[in-house]
């Protein structure tokens, strides 16, 4: 059986699975937005003291937001009718867009990292969420699932060519061998991420600007981050 039932999955939880869990005390604000300006494909992010705010390219020129705010905030941001929450992000993320001129229907989800004590139970994998949970500031929760995905297809394809019970420990455990690094390096560069921007110490925030002011500049570390990043090795 695949665990594939997202966050605190209920077949896991069935099969007795525990996972480890910490919580931001943030929270991801995202809605469907329309903007003045064409996104013309592109991706922006802004770290700001609360956390990080995404604008995400959509199809038929919507934008995805997803605007972390602290805990604290949550209530005073929940009860803003759409022209504050439009204002207060125009003010937050200024006018590469230009004007946004639609919101639709805003969710709020809290943040937490949870992570599976292991990718497998008795005759069990666990993929996506269900073995993983990060925080958004990467966007790498659903690559990460997605190679679950590759790197237990394979496992199972060779079983199968080798006639050997899919659901055996052996390859189970082979499957779980193969995500460990990805996941702890994933997980250790989102959470390192989060932990970097949240944090309002001034030579770490004159170091952390001086870094993505390099990065912004330089295409060979540009290159550099998102091979690290997105890490299609499977094998
Ligand atoms: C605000 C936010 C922004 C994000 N941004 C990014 C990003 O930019 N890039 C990125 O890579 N990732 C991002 N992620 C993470 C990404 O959304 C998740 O990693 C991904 O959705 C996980 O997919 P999943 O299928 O494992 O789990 P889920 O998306 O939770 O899907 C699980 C599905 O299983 C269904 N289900 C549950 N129980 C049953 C059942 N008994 N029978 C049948 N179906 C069932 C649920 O209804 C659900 O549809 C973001 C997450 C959040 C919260």
């Amino acid at each position: 059986m695949v665990a594939a039932d997202g966050a605190y999955s209920a077949l896991a939880t069935n099969c007795g699975m525990k996972w480890f869990r910490y919580n931001y005390q943030q929270i991801a604000v995202v809605s469907k937005i329309t903007t003045e300006i064409p996104h013309f494909g592109r991706a922006f992010e802004k770290f700001t003291e609360h956390g990080p705010l995404a604008v995400l390219p959509m199809s038929n020129n919507f934008s995805f937001l997803i605007w972390c705010i602290s805990n604290k905030q949550h209530k005073e941001v929940s009860i803003w009718n759409k022209k504050k929450f439009s204002q207060e992000l125009q003010n937050t993320f200024g006018w590469k867009l230009g004007k946004i001129l639609n919101i639709e229907t805003r969710y709020f989800y809290d943040l937490w990292l949870t992570r599976a004590q292991s990718h497998i139970s008795h005759r069990l994998a666990l993929v996506g969420n269900a073995a993983q949970n990060l925080h958004p500031i990467a966007g790498q929760g659903f690559n990460l699932g997605l190679r679950d995905i590759v790197v237990l297809s394979k496992i199972i394809t060779q079983a199968l060519y080798r006639n050997i019970d899919i659901g055996d420990y052996s390859v189970l455990n082979t499957y779980q061998k193969h995500r460990y690094l990805d996941q702890y390096k994933t997980i250790k560069i989102t959470d390192g991420l989060v932990r970097l921007f949240s944090n309002h110490y001034l030579p770490l925030i004159i170091a952390r600007n001086v870094g993505l002011f390099f990065i912004k500049y330089s295409t060979f570390l540009q290159h550099l981050l998102v091979t690290t990043i997105l890490n299609w090795k499977t094998d």
